[in-house]
């Protein structure tokens, strides 16, 4: 049965749209989704299921779809990849089609040099709507002297790029991370991706060996010097991002010893404030017993000379990185990363870390940032540059007046910043999903036909894209090769690390 449904259209302050639709005719519409990872694939999927007759085409500016999936989540995490089943079965139904290698209103190109660029107008004048889902490729910066290295150092490196390197993501297999000159790194951030790097370089290589970690990243890690990880954050125990499950992955690995500042962290759990917001939050509660259960204080690990240690810093912002400084016995080490010491003020829920006189600093071959990922701005889309998302209201794009912008949407990290799991990725797009689907049903996006869909095939082949582009087929295929790769070498599958190589095997040129 039909219903009508009255839809009110507002953006904050905006104008405000009041149109009737029968929700239950779902018109045939053609959409295009910028980026392949897990908002696009999501956003796609739930069109398709809700709206029989519309025709989803993904554009991904990589060959290889699933985003962060394939090149975030940690290797030694397979369980997190079991979405990409469901991703496979998005990309094989009939009404979509993928678009890898294309880059979609890319400034500056794809980083490759190889992918075909469509510029989103031309997009966005051939589909009715354009979802944009490109994520978060950039990293913030410490913005400290020394950042940017000097005496021929590379400076500090981005968590992002250190995790793109040992995944696999082509443009940063040049990364070269120093392994070597020392044996402890210093992580900067509290979060679960600095988690993840402190327990790559810490867990036995051998644990790596069958997982998907890329094959030049398990031989440096074989060849690591590094017995040491110090994490260090600006506020104190009770204010940490990341979870107890990631935590706890740290008190399992073998030989591994856990330090902190226990005077700090007991003071903390059993101050008035601190018992209050630990009675009101199980999650924390758990993550502190934990953490008392297993953190040595800094004397009693150095007594025992562990083997190997995690350090967990707390109140300390990092002011300056050095480079091959004299270190007491050490002679010169490679960096040296001075803090200043903060104190809190406020309650713990909005502890806020203020500056104190005091600074130390810690030795180490290389500094890790992990202080947040970053989204780009697309050629033709609005951008919030403050925020570094493209500014929507419930997933329609707005411009700087706070007006929609007809027909152009954003999903997943481009749209509300670089917090959220794959599911809460997958709520977010569900929501701009149905946003889209709301417009359809109200005529907001012009119903396709056969015409339409010869148009937007005629305005691929003039912009290059139907030729470069490869197809899910074609993406299969190599998928093939590298699971045969990997099963050779006892593990899910050997990732292909770079993009010529990509495409001469999917194009059957590779030997
Ligand atoms: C290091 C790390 C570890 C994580 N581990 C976990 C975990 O264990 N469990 C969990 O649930 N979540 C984890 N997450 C979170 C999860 O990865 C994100 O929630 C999710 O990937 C965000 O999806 P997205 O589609 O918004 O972005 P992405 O996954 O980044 O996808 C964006 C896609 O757009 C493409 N793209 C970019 N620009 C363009 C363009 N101009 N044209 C065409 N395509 C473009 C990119 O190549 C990419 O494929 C992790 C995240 C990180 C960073």
């Amino acid at each position: 049965m039909w219903r009508a449904a009255r839809c009110v259209w507002r953006a904050g302050g905006g104008r405000q749209l009041s149109t009737s639709a029968v929700a239950g005719q779902r018109q045939a519409a053609q959409v295009a989704v910028v980026g392949g990872g897990a908002a696009g694939f999501y956003t796609a999927a739930r069109i398709l299921a809700r709206n029989r007759t519309a025709r989803v085409d993904i554009f991904e500016r990589l060959p290889t779809p699933h985003g962060l999936v394939r090149f975030g989540v940690a290797p030694d995490h397979p369980e997190v990849k079991n979405c990409m089943s469901k991703f496979d079965q998005v990309a094989a139904d009939p009404r979509v089609r993928y678009f890898g290698n294309v880059a979609v209103g890319a400034e500056g190109g794809d980083g490759s040099g190889l992918a075909a660029q469509l510029p989103l107008d031309a997009a966005r004048a051939a589909y009715g709507a354009v979802v944009l889902a490109h994520g978060a490729s950039r990293d913030r910066h410490l913005g400290i002297p020394g950042e940017g290295g000097a005496g021929g150092h590379a400076g500090v490196l981005s968590a992002r790029q250190f995790v793109a390197w040992y995944n696999g993501l082509p443009e940063a297999q040049s990364l070269a991370p120093d392994l070597l000159s020392h044996d402890r790194v210093v992580v900067v951030g509290h979060g679960n991706v600095a988690l993840d790097c402190a327990r790559i370089l810490l867990t036995p290589p051998d644990e790596l060996a069958a997982t998907d970690i890329t094959a030049q990243a398990l031989a440096a890690l074989r060849a690591s010097r590094i017995r040491h990880v110090e994490m260090v954050g600006r506020r104190g125990p009770l204010q940490v991002a990341f979870t107890t499950k990631e935590l706890r992955e740290m008190t399992r690995i073998k030989d591994l010893r856990i330090v902190c500042d226990r005077a700090l962290l007991e003071a903390e759990c059993q101050s008035p404030a601190g018992a209050e917001y630990l009675a009101a939050s199980r999650p924390l509660t758990r993550m502190m017993d934990l953490l008392l259960k297993h953190c040595e204080s800094p004397s009693a690990a150095a007594a025992g000379a562990a083997e190997k240690t995690f350090t967990l810093s707390f109140l300390r912002s990092p002011i300056e990185v050095l480079y091959d400084q004299p270190w007491g016995d050490a002679g010169t080490v490679p960096q040296l990363v001075r803090f200043r010491a903060n104190r809190l003020e406020g309650p713990p829920a909005a502890a806020r870390a203020v500056a104190t006189d005091a600074t130390s600093a810690s030795p180490c071959a290389m500094v890790l940032r992990s202080i947040g990922y970053a989204s780009v701005p697309l050629a033709g889309a609005p951008f919030d540059a403050a925020r570094s998302i493209v500014p929507n209201a419930a997933g329609r794009v707005v411009d700087a007046a706070g007006q929609i912008v007809p027909g152009l949407y954003v999903a997943g990290w481009a749209k509300r910043g670089p917090v959220g799991v794959i599911a809460t990725t997958m709520q977010d797009a569900y929501r701009t999903a149905d946003a889209v689907l709301m417009d359809i049903d109200n005529g907001h996006i012009a119903a396709s036909d056969e015409t339409s869909q010869e148009a937007v095939d005629r305005m691929l082949a003039a912009e290059g894209v139907a030729a470069a582009h490869v197809t899910n087929d074609a993406w299969k295929r190599l998928e093939a090769f590298e699971a045969a790769a990997g099963a050779a070498a006892g593990k899910p599958r050997e990732k292909v690390t770079d993009v010529a190589t990509m495409l001469s095997i999917i194009r059957g040129e590779a030997k």
